[in-house]
């Protein structure tokens, strides 16, 4: 049998007192010194308290690591519920754009000092979804972040190590948290804006009516029993924009759908949401996702994404990595806040 080599750190007492001060041995007493700053240091990284709050697969990781077979509590760490309890948060899961916001508030709630993980490739980068029109490419666009952990999802091993090195920083006094310094004009002048050059011929099938056949015929088919929308949602072909449109007879178990051409250059109907309310929502949804105006609806506001969106992300020629790029319109708001951030 070898004998094992001795890991030196090991022996090193890494959140030990000795890393604290130096104890003075004098006759009949012992005599500790240390600095106010070590003493809080040491405390704040000892009493980690993490918000419970995750948002897509990546959480499921981190409630494991929470949970009684890892034990966190072993380092001082004990999850909150509030974010007013809270000085770690952890963003485990994809940030979409809407939800950048509220991660951003909850930020603002916890009172400092207070640290930012990054757990999984989706909070760091965006990962898969980077160029979806409603996810944000990193969770450091919003907030600073202190310790990144890879991983799609890490493991719980994983999120201990990131809880550890967020320690390390901690006791060390070397807390630099970071926003994306990714130079945005760069980004959006190197990114590609050109329409598709070769248009896909589709073959269209179904029944077409024309735009002024809409509305007697939604109501005819209403009067006969298909009382039940089911969808409005629309295709971006290279020459027409359709809409289509699904009704449902609960009673005798049978649907009915129709389409409607439009032309890209003025793509109007009128609303049917007098006849069936659910179309108020559908149509909203056309209107944001695809442009299709529908001239009578009682509130045409978007559906899904911000009022002030440039855009509609489901066209053909809704070009990404441009300065309509996810949440590109609303970071100076944030680089306004790193500044004041830094002024203290
Ligand atoms: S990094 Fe992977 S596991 Fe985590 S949220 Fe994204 S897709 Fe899900």
């Amino acid at each position: 049998m070898g004998t094992q080599p001795i890991d030196e750190d090991k022996k090193k007492p890494r959140l030990g007192l000795e890393e604290l001060g130096d104890l003075i041995r004098v006759p009949g007493a012992n005599i500790f010194l240390t600095s106010t700053k070590k003493i809080f240091s040491w405390a704040e990284k000892s009493s980690l308290w993490p918000l419970t709050f995750g948002l897509a697969c990546c959480a499921i990781e981190m409630m494991a690591t929470f949970a009684s077979r890892f034990d966190l509590d072993r380092f001082g760490v004990i999850t909150r519920a509030s974010p007013r309890q809270a000085d770690l948060i952890i963003i485990a899961g994809t940030v979409t754009v809407k939800m950048a916001e509220r991660i951003r508030k909850l930020y603002v709630q916890m009172p400092s000092p207070k640290w930012v993980i990054a757990a999984g490739s989706c909070a760091i980068s965006g990962d898969h979804y980077r160029h979806i029109y409603s996810v944000v490419p990193g969770v450091d666009w919003v907030i600073p972040v202190d310790v990144y952990v890879a991983g799609c999802p890490p493991t719980p091993e994983a999120f201990m190590d990131g809880i550890i090195k967020l320690q390390e920083i901690i006791s060390s006094e070397a807390t630099n948290p970071h926003f994306n310094v990714a130079a945005i004009k760069s980004v959006i002048q190197d990114a590609p804006n050109e329409k598709p050059k070769k248009k896909q011929e589709i073959p269209k099938t179904g029944d077409y009516i024309s735009p002024d056949e809409l509305t007697s015929h939604a109501s005819d088919l209403k009067d006969s029993g298909f009382d039940y929308l089911t969808y409005i949602t629309a295709v971006d072909y290279p020459d027409t924009l359709d809409v289509i449109y699904e009704v449902r007879s609960i009673e005798k178990n049978e649907d009915r759908s129709w389409k409607v051409s439009l032309d890209h250059s003025n793509p109007a109907l009128p609303s049917i949401s007098s006849i069936f309310k659910g179309a108020n929502w559908h149509e909203r949804e056309a209107y944001d996702l695809f442009g299709v105006k529908f001239t009578d609806h009682p509130d045409p506001r978007r559906i899904l994404l911000p009022e002030d969106w440039s855009g509609h992300p489901l066209r053909k020629d809704y070009a990404m990595d441009t300065s309509r790029l996810p949440y590109r319109p609303v970071r100076k708001e944030y680089e306004a806040w790193k500044e004041m951030l830094k002024k203290g």
